[in-house]
């Protein structure tokens, strides 16, 4: 028969590694507390219901209750926990975690492992208003009749509006009614990639398989089609082959199908065959009410009138409404816990200083046509020559990035630009930049000159 010992702070006993340990709880507690403490953004109420196993061969195993947390905790907590259970216990150990449920059929991304899905990323942490009750109305329909109610259900909006959370939502409630589901759940990005691979492997039969036999297949950030003209064509046949067989296919993108750049007709036409819909910034009350979910996630209170001051003040979109929470937060857990209005001003005040300083559009002109030598007014031209198309577009790039006007206000500066080709536009700019050192050089130049 084996004993266990316990492991209390600081004991300096050496035991033999291999030997099992009981944690104990109150050493639980803090190095639970360590790590809400000093990491407040991973902090989750979930947290509590942590099972910690015990320690051996110097491993601390934790179990957790789904396959979502389990993901979360790998990605991201287990450096935050070994560092805190080796401050707390003294000794050299690591935090591992475990799930005891995995899905048998699951959900996988690219190499087969579970996906990475957020496990806050779920229906009950969704706050619907009137920005987006119809694809949450439809995605909820999706999740409990796939393949019969909206096909393909094609959801689209804004940069942080929701779309992916919407979509993993629709993952995990499928997962927890149907362990046994294949869903496949991966960006555009990845799915290009992979074709890419699929090719040069000579491996396109695994590949035509894998997407054609699932039962939900759900692609996020499809706008990156644009222009993939050999990925649209392998596309359309995983389309027609999972849609015949009446299995759900979900895509988000930040725009609606027909406005997608070189996007194959026939593809525009099949993502309109079933529900297009669309998320819109949310109002103030829905901020107001997503605020308050997220700051609860987090075990944290906010009084009214800090909920009205954020919701006022952050309109752009919802993911740096969360920001603004773990800053708050970050702030709180310095200050014994206590969120007020002077706290809450005080760490929203900082962020709006130097980086968050407000640039227009005019200044963005102005460093452009100095650093390039180029005329404003021909900026502004329709005049479609290299030397002037290019600085026109980095003008777009930068706007969009730096301003929060939406592309219809950007391509207004300009004469003859729609939204759709100021996208193409910034796109255009951010592929080369990815590419090409020298333009990121002077991207990095010219939004050095702008927030400096
Ligand atoms: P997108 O994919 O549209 O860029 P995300 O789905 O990543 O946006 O959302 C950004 C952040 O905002 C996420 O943390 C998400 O949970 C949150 N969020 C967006 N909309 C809502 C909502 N209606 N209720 C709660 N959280 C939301
Ligand atoms: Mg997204």
């Amino acid at each position: 028969m084996s004993t266990t010992h316990t492991l209390s702070a600081r004991d300096p006993a050496s035991r033999r590694a291999s030997e099992p340990i009981a944690l104990d709880p109150g050493i639980w507690r803090q190095i639970l507390l360590m790590v809400r403490t000093q990491h407040p953004g991973l902090n989750r109420l979930w947290f509590d219901q942590m099972a910690p196993r015990q320690l051996t061969n110097g491993v601390i195993q934790v179990t957790v209750g789904t396959a979502a947390q389990l993901n979360f905790c790998q990605s991201q907590c287990q450096q935050p926990f070994t560092t805190s259970a080796q401050a707390i216990t003294g000794r050299l150990v690591v935090v591992s975690f475990h799930c005891e449920h995995l899905p048998e059929g699951g959900v996988f991304n690219e190499g087969d492992q579970p996906l990475a899905l957020n496990p806050d990323y779920v229906f009950e942490n969704f706050v619907v208003g009137p920005c987006n009750r119809l694809p949450h109305a439809a995605s909820v329909a999706v999740a409990e009749q796939p393949g019969k109610a909206y096909n393909p259900l094609f959801i689209h909006g804004g940069v942080g509006l929701g779309k992916s959370h919407l979509l993993q939502a629709v993952c995990q409630t499928q997962l927890d009614r149907n362990p046994s589901a294949r869903i496949l759940y991966l960006s555009c990005d990845s799915f290009i990639n992979q074709f890419i691979n699929a090719i040069e492997s000579g491996e396109m039969n695994q590949f035509r398989y894998r997407y054609r036999h699932v039962d939900v297949l759900v692609i996020d950030d499809i706008h990156f089609l644009a222009g993939k003209d050999r990925t649209q064509e392998e596309f359309f046949h995983t389309f027609n082959t999972l849609y015949q067989g009446h299995r759900q296919i979900i895509l988000s993108a930040d725009c609606p199908p027909s406005e997608i750049p070189e996007l194959e007709e026939r593809l525009v036409s099949r993502f309109n065959w079933g529900l297009v819909a669309r998320i819109d910034k949310p109002c103030y009350e829905t901020r107001m009410a997503i605020l308050q979910k997220k700051a609860k996630m987090r075990g944290i209170l906010l009084a009214d009138d800090v909920l009205c001051y954020v919701a006022a003040k952050i309109e752009s979109n919802t993911r740096e409404l969360e920001g603004a929470v773990t800053k708050i937060q970050g702030m709180a857990m310095l200050q014994n816990g206590v969120v007020d209005l002077e706290l809450a001003k005080a760490a929203l005040g900082e962020s709006a200083t130097p980086e968050q300083k407000r640039i227009t559009i005019q200044q963005i002109l102005d460093v452009v046509t100095k650093y390039y030598s180029v005329r404003l007014s021909d900026l502004q031209s329709k005049r479609r020559h290299k030397s002037i198309a290019f600085p026109r577009q980095v003008c777009m790039f930068l706007a969009r990035r730096h301003t929060s006007y939406s592309l219809e206000e950007i391509g207004g500066y300009f004469v003859g630009w729609d939204h759709t080709t100021v996208l193409h536009a910034v796109r255009m700019v951010d592929e080369h930049s990815q590419a090409e050192v020298q333009i990121a050089d002077q991207l990095a130049h010219l939004e050095a000159q702008l927030v400096g």
